[in-house]
């Protein structure tokens, strides 16, 4: 197959025009709310007056939730264009909201609009895809998150309810969310992956409590936006397990396959932007007689940086296409988890290089460098730690290999010298015979 990441004249305007657009009316935002209105807050008038007449420019450019396909109403644009668009995105905190493409929101749109009830849709999904509403999706358990072995919230049948007891950890953005969709185990007697299902719960259920609210990194204790939850039985109608009982996973993994790439994406934005830091700040200050940039060490970390985010910006694209082409996310899983394994060392490598050429206001909170190089060690846990992705990656390799009998490799020379010699002298007999 023919391998091709170029897009046709008329969606690189695009492009062109959302690079402008997110540099010109996006990236103020960042800036204008930092440290006091969160994206995920859609009751904060202020914001919204500013943020509703830019989506309504993006989506006149049919730039509008564009994750979502042709069956959802979405442009069906395919990943590759996707990819690009997040490229773009990875620069700005607000961009994904106005652009309508927000995680968890998007993930969890497409799981209420292939599994929701009509009324489930109207009530949520609508407010959901028109960015009035946000949400939460809810699996991690605080005894337990990279092995869903250990989950233990359970969901019990009570009539025509569901009624669900159990803890919950780092459900992101509860605070800001009308609901969350939950991973339940419904079924004890089977292994998690076939006795998981996912349940839809109101944020404002009767039973629901926040146990403490958890932040980031040096976020004041107490404060922040990935609380621990705890579900004190709480009731929902029957109808709002989606999708099939014990089905949990398999929706799951639809759902953070295409997000771990459009993730990775915007990653290669974030780590182009603190390359374009470093080569500015380097250009502009000298020490010891000489520009920074002039320093051997400092080239060499340009050229490093350059060349990661060159394989990295390949490799996504790479996997984007192959979820174009191949359709199957279950097909290429080795590589969504190969870009999932890259993205964490990609930022805190090249992000930590551009905040050390910055020195003392590299650290500082004076430039954003300490909170992008962040993002990399929670790039490496959040959907799932690098080691977990690493196993899946190892195990499709070895899929396609067998094990050799006998005492020694296939590669050991002495063995592959002597049926070499043996079949290079019948031939040399052969050809003397014949002479
Ligand atoms: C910013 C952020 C947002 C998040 N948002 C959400 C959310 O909205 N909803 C949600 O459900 N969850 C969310 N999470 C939680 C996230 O999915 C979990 O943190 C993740 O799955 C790891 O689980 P854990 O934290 O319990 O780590 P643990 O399971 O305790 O693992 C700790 C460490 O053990 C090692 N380890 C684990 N497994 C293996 C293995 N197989 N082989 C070798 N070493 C291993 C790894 O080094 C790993 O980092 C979020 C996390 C972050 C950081």
């Amino acid at each position: 197959m023919a391998i091709d990441f170029s897009v046709e004249p008329e969606f690189q305007a695009k492009l062109d025009w959302m690079d402008r657009f997110v540099t010109e009316e996006v990236e103020p935002l960042d800036l204008y709310f930092r440290d006091t209105v969160s994206p995920f807050d859609r009751t904060n008038a202020t914001a919204n007056s500013l943020v509703r007449p830019l989506q309504r420019r993006v989506q006149e450019q049919d730039l509008w939730a564009c994750h979502l396909g042709p069956e959802l109403g979405g442009p069906g644009y395919g990943q590759v264009r996707l990819a690009l668009m997040n490229e773009i995105l990875g620069r700005s905190l607000w961009g994904q909201i106005v652009f309508g493409c927000q995680a968890p929101d998007s993930g969890n749109g497409e799981i209420l609009a292939h599994y929701g009830t009509d009324e489930q849709r109207e009530r949520y999904l609508r407010p959901l895809l028109a960015g009035e509403i946000s949400s939460t999706y809810s699996m991690t358990e605080p005894q337990g998150g990279s092995d869903p072995n250990y989950f233990t919230c359970r969901a019990v049948r009570d009539g025509d309810e569901w009624v669900i007891t159990g803890e919950k950890w780092f459900a992101s953005n509860f605070r800001y969310s009308t609901f969350l969709i939950v991973m339940v185990i419904t079924n004890p007697d089977v292994p998690v992956y076939r006795g998981s299902s996912m349940v839809l719960v109101p944020s404002d259920a009767e039973g629901l409590e926040v146990v403490t609210d958890v932040g980031l990194g040096s976020e004041p204790l107490g404060e922040g936006d990935h609380p621990h939850l705890r579900f004190n039985d709480v009731r929902v109608p029957a109808e709002n397990l989606l999708g099939e009982e014990g089905s949990g996973f398999k929706i799951a993994q639809t759902r953070l396959g295409g997000g771990r790439v459009h993730h990775a994406m915007r990653s290669v934005g974030t780590a182009q932007r603190a390359l374009d830091m470093m080569c500015e700040r380097v250009l502009s200050r000298e020490t010891k007689g000489s520009l920074i940039a002039e320093k051997q060490a400092i080239q060499h970390w340009i050229a490093d940086s350059w060349v990661q985010i060159q394989q990295f910006r390949l490799q996504v694209l790479h996997c984007a296409w192959l979820i174009d082409e191949v359709g199957d996310y279950a097909k290429i899983r080795q590589h969504i988890a190969g870009v999932k394994v890259a993205t964490p060392k990609v930022l805190i490598d090249v992000v930590y290089r551009a905040m050390h050429a910055h020195g003392s206001l590299g650290v500082s909170n004076l430039m954003p460098l300490a909170g992008m190089w962040m993002s990399g060690p929670i790039m490496g846990i959040a959907d799932g730690p690098s080691e977990v992705h690493k196993d899946t990656i190892a195990k499709q390799v070895l899929k396609g290999y067998a094990p050799h009998d006998g005492l020694y490799p296939s590669m050991h020379l002495p063995t592959r010298i002597e049926a070499a010699r043996a079949h290079i002298e019948a031939r040399l007999e052969h050809e003397i015979a014949n002479l």
